[in-house]
């Protein structure tokens, strides 16, 4: 990968280009910078496709330009490397006030100069470290780059960009200044620990740096802190750095090495100490590599070469304390950020919370909206961002759920695993109402197990958007390995999207009543916690739901006004009431008729008072008189139970 530095002419050219929105002609390129890369040479307009590709990248900053990412740091030009590297590179000693005794800067100094007002970093069109060394060689003072090369972000930043944009089929033809830019960014990882010996140089001589012919004074990649510590409070140490830095740590490596140190306060005399050097490193450490999963499907790296480094040693002799070093730089990345925590590990609370919500019996979508709606709850929020990850995604739900129900095949009808639960979400101030199974009860009541799940946020948001709007039940049978329905109601936001406001998980023991007991217990306990009603609740046609719901509502004094329902009146969707008469009934006649049929019923959905329904009814029921299928299966509709629910007459 070759790069480019704009000469004075393209740069300029660039400038108006990004100012007045248009692209120069293949010849005001070529005559700007006859070096000016070509895109492709297939094409007669590669450079302009590859002049659209470099502009896309820059910004205008005030009166300069600049790369995009870094809009604060000028693209030098070409022209001007010597003057850029003279400015920075003399001073002027405040002592002697003559301009002849300029003091040269150290490379070191003068490179950080320069990157503080330049774009240093060739790939963003910065200068390249090459014409940089050749300033500095030709320079009279010849103060020359030692083996350590200047370290800047050039070495790791847009290492992942440039993994994005070469491509297979194109060509990059420019010749430019070369550039190693793509060393392996670990390779210094390799320094040798005479950590203290550095100190001692400092120390001694803290303007090494800046003076003359001295040599430049050996500092690691990055400025570290460092500290000692008892061995005993490693772990704690660890944690605390973690939550002071916002990272998440992996250990990187782990090699025996030698450190010289000081042996004991007041006595001055160094020891060498051999010992464990274990190194931690930030998650996103390393260099970006394309993970292949499979020939099609690429795996973007997570690596974008941060800095972060926690180095601990544990001398071998056990009565030294522990050194720990701490380089606590991220680059390339923000620690928090929604980009970086999908790399994170999930934290144990929320996946704790999410095994709770499958093990009761929840589907991964109704558990993933149950995350969702517990992100603010004290539990999760006072999770550092930066260290975990506080949800799951689809597939790691489905694999919890998989996981779990393995397990279950072993211990089938846990209930005691069930109260564990329901226990630990109820501490987290999740579930709002819980009753054991406890199926011998004298009192019917007693009997269900019952579960009802809903969160503060849930509950707000239920306060908030069911006034003059409309709860749809939903439920979930079967999914679960006990076999036990979850109902769950919906009530929709500003935006009409569905937000589930609670869970309701009841035992359904057959030839008991309980799921209409457990049901009903559900819906008290989330009306009492409200204080606003919805007008209505649309349900399935089901005679549990429609009893258990109808009696929790019986004896609610704010959904009556003066013994009339005003508010939480029961309803069929007409969506499923239809379906249901396509599921049910139409397959069993023939074409003309289920057609007929279907009308003739969406007409008798639509009329408008009871007395135009009885008389469409009557002419209805004369017609298909000999039709049994249709008269017996318009009975089930057509009685006291169910008739005021679907016509719109009883809406
Ligand atoms: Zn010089
Ligand atoms: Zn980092």
């Amino acid at each position: 990968m070759k790069f480019y530095t704009f000469n004075g002419a393209a740069l300029a050219l660039m400038e108006r280009s990004l100012r007045d929105g248009t692209d120069p002609s293949e010849t005001e390129i070529c005559e700007a910078d006859p070096t000016f890369p070509i895109k492709t040479k297939r094409s007669k307009t590669g450079r302009v496709q590859k002049w659209r590709e470099i502009k896309s990248k820059l910004v205008l900053s005030e009166d300069f330009v600049a790369q995009c990412e870094e809009p604060s740091h000028r693209i030098p030009r070409r022209e001007d490397l010597e003057r850029i590297f003279r400015e920075s590179h003399l001073t002027t000693d405040p002592e002697s006030a003559s301009v002849a005794f300029s003091i040269h800067r150290s490379w070191r100094e003068t490179w950080k100069s320069i990157s503080s007002v330049y774009q240093t970093n060739v790939k963003k069109f910065g200068l390249t470290r090459e014409s940089f060394q050749h300033q500095l060689d030709t320079c009279s003072c010849k103060v020359g780059v030692t083996a350590e090369e200047p370290q800047t972000s050039q070495t790791t930043t847009g290492a992942n960009n440039n993994v994005e944009t070469v491509s297979d089929d194109e060509q990059d033809d420019f010749e430019g200044f070369p550039d190693q830019s793509d060393s392996n960014s670990e390779d210094s990882e390799a320094e040798t620990y005479d950590l203290f010996e550095e100190m001692d140089i400092s120390a001694r001589d803290p303007d090494a740096g800046i003076q003359i012919n001295k040599r430049p004074r050996a500092v690691t990649r990055h400025d570290y802190q460092n500290s000692i510590i008892s061995r005993d409070t490693l772990e704690q140490h660890i944690e605390n750095l973690s939550d002071t830095h916002n990272v998440h740590l992996k250990v990187m490596k782990v090699e025996k090495t030698t450190v010289s140190m000081t042996t004991s306060i007041g006595d001055n005399k160094e020891v060498s100490l051999l010992g464990t050097m274990k190194t931690f490193a930030c998650h996103r450490a390393g260099i970006p590599r394309r993970k292949r999963l499979s020939k099609r499907r690429r795996k973007k790296s997570s690596a974008v070469g941060c800095s972060f480094r926690v180095k601990i040693f544990t001398p071998d002799e056990e009565s030294q304390p522990l050194q720990v070093r701490l380089f606590p730089h991220h680059c390339n990345h923000t620690p928090g950020s929604e980009e970086d925590s999908c790399y994170l590990p999930v934290h144990e609370t929320v996946k704790q919370m999410a095994t709770d919500c499958l093990g009761v019996g929840m589907t991964a979508q109704q558990t993933s909206n149950m995350l969702q709606s517990m992100q603010q709850s004290v539990s999760i929020v006072n999770i550092n961002n930066g260290r975990w990850r506080t949800t799951l995604t689809r597939k790691e739900l489905s694999q919890l759920q998989y996981e779990i129900r393995c397990s279950k095949r072993v211990h089938q009808d846990d209930w005691v695993g069930t109260y564990a639960k329901a226990q630990r979400l109820r501490d987290q101030g999740v579930c709002i109402f819980f009753q054991e199974y406890d199926p011998d009860n004298e009192d019917p009541d007693k009997r269900p197990f019952v579960l009802v799940l809903q969160t503060e946020w849930q509950r707000q948001m239920a306060e908030r958007f069911s006034p003059n709007s409309v709860w749809t039940v939903d439920s979930t049978f079967g999914l679960n390995s006990y076999g036990l329905p979850v109902f769950s109601a919906v009530v929709p936001n500003q935006n009409r999207q569905g937000l589930p406001i609670f869970y309701l998980i009841t035992s359904n023991d057959v030839k008991t009543n309980h799921e209409e007991t457990g049901v009903r217990l559900g819906f008290e306990a989330v009306l009492q916690r409200m204080t606003t009603r919805p007008n209505a609740i649309i349900i399935d046609k089901s005679l549990t739901e429609k009893r258990a719901i109808e009696r929790a509502v019986q004896n609610d004094p704010l959904s009556w006004e003066d013994g009339t329902q005003t508010k939480c009146r029961l309803l069929l969707c007409w969506f499923h009431v239809k379906k249901a008469w396509t599921e049910n009934l139409l397959p069993k006649l023939d074409g003309q008729m289920a057609a007929d049929v279907y009308d003739r019923l969406c007409e008798l959905m639509l009329q408008p008072t009871w007395q135009s329904f009885d008389d469409n009814l009557a002419q209805f029921y004369a017609e298909y008189e000999n039709v049994q299928q249709v008269t017996k299966y318009m009975r089930g509709w057509d009685c006291d139970e169910w008739r005021s629910m679907w016509v719109r007459a009883g809406r």
